[in-house]
């Protein structure tokens, strides 16, 4: 007798939850770190420290086991086959769908698209809604603190529809300045997207206060870039108030390839579709076709099923650890990293002076020195950075560098591997410029 996929997936991810740190606070990192075997290795001799978690997280053991377990033994198409495999794939893809967006305290499974990241969650929004609800002459309120992913799309639907783009500006410690946020708001408004957390900056933006002065000064849809927040923060999409969180499963532990688009079902059910193709259709006919319900309307082709069961095992295993455990150990790592970065002469860090105000990112900048120049000096001792502007040209632009040197932390960095950074950085400095 076949095994439900569903079963099998609660019993591995109880398993996998119970042998990592619990609910316990704090955070258990020897634990934790047991399950990440790709941290326990030596670069040019010296212990990997891995840093660079802003851009992808590593992934714990038991998220590269349900992907294999799944394909060893429970694939094949889904929603379309009657036979056993096409059963337990599909039951595993759902069961996924149903896991995630319980995780996110959706109202259901119904508002949870998945896509390949949140690249494409926010092109599916700035597509759907866009043809839904912006015009010539529209306003859609964007910041200088986007990742490219959320600036390009909406350039783009400005362009195909004459609407304008506003920048929302930054303050000097890196926070989006709330009195011209409320000064940009006005009747035009249709769209507001911004970051929940700054992949350049670290900032955790005041997403729940937005959203009531959207509500209160304009009738437009509310979209969050979730793809750093997710990760580190407990994440209610309800609570938050807005209308969309996009967010990627590769920085939270799960697998590359698959993410997913939050939206509240009144406007999925009214956007139109973004792609076209298989198993996005209800009927389809010879110059016409009508569409499948939301979330399926959104989801053209086969999808990553496989990275979805991973994506449901990176939750489970992150519920197990405990989201608020997390996000305190990386507040105490980064507070303790801007002590010891401010030590070093004629370091900058950039964002909030306040670490609390930070989801365990530290970017900075040493007068005279190139970011480039730091990250791969840091990379000759093992520790893995990233210099550039980080997908946000206006972060880098407003702040006046051509790019700065990025430490990122996760669930499984230690106080020691910060005190490696700052020495590292200190010896970078000291080559560079002395
Ligand atoms: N938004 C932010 C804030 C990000 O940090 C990233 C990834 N660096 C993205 C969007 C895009 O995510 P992905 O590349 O996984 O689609």
């Amino acid at each position: 007798m076949a095994t439900s996929t569903y079963g099998w997936t609660e019993r591995r991810t109880s398993a996998g939850a119970g042998a990592v740190a619990g609910r316990r606070a704090p955070l258990d990192v020897a634990a934790v770190r047991r399950d990440f075997p790709i941290l326990d290795q030596t670069v040019d001799g010296k212990p990997l420290v891995y840093l660079d978690n802003a851009a992808s997280s590593q992934k714990p053991r038991q998220v590269v086991e349900a992907i294999g377990a799944y394909y060893l033994r429970d694939h094949a198409n889904v929603h379309r086959g009657v036979h056993e495999l096409a059963r337990r794939a599909t039951e595993a893809y759902e069961y996924a769908r149903e896991r995630v967006a319980r995780w996110l305290n959706a109202a259901g499974p119904h508002e949870l698209v998945w896509t390949r990241g949140a690249t494409e969650a926010l092109n599916l929004v700035a597509f759907s809604v866009g043809r839904a609800r912006v015009g010539h002459g529209d306003e859609i309120v964007v910041s200088e603190m986007e990742h490219h992913s959320n600036l390009v799309p909406w350039q783009l639907l400005a362009e195909r529809r004459g609407a304008k783009l506003r920048h929302v500006g930054l303050t000097d410690d890196g926070r989006l300045d709330l009195d011209h946020l409320a000064a940009l708001l006005g009747s035009r408004t249709r769209v507001v997207s911004l970051p929940h957390v700054s992949n350049a900056l670290g900032t955790i933006n005041p997403a729940r206060d937005i959203a009531a002065l959207v509500r209160e000064r304009t009738g437009a849809v509310y979209v969050l870039d979730g793809a750093q927040g997710a990760p580190h923060l407990p994440v209610d999409v309800r609570a938050l108030g807005c209308d969309f969180y996009a967010f990627s499963g590769h920085k939270m532990c799960g697998p590359t390839g698959v993410g997913g688009l939050w939206g509240r079902r009144a406007l999925l059910e009214e956007m139109p579709p973004y792609q076209g193709g298989g198993e996005m259709i209800e009927r389809v006919y010879a110059n016409h076709s009508t569409w499948a319900e939301a979330p399926h309307k959104f989801e053209a082709g086969t999808p990553n099923i496989a990275g979805a069961v991973g994506l449901a095992a990176a939750v489970e295993y992150l519920d197990g650890v405990g989201l608020a455990a997390i996000h305190g150990h990386e507040r105490a790592l980064t507070r303790n990293a801007m002590v010891l970065l401010s030590g070093v002469e004629g370091l900058r860090i950039l964002g909030p002076a306040n670490a609390e105000e930070r989801a365990g990112v530290v970017p900075f900048v040493i007068e005279g020195a190139s970011a480039q120049d730091v990250a791969t000096i840091l990379d000759a001792e093992g520790i893995a950075v990233r210099a550039g502007h980080h997908c946000a040209q206006l972060v880098v632009d407003r702040y006046g560098v051509p790019a700065t040197t990025r430490a990122s932390f996760y669930l499984y960095n230690t106080v020691e591997e910060v005190r490696r950074l700052a020495e590292g950085v200190t010896a970078a400095r000291r080559i560079l410029l002395e």
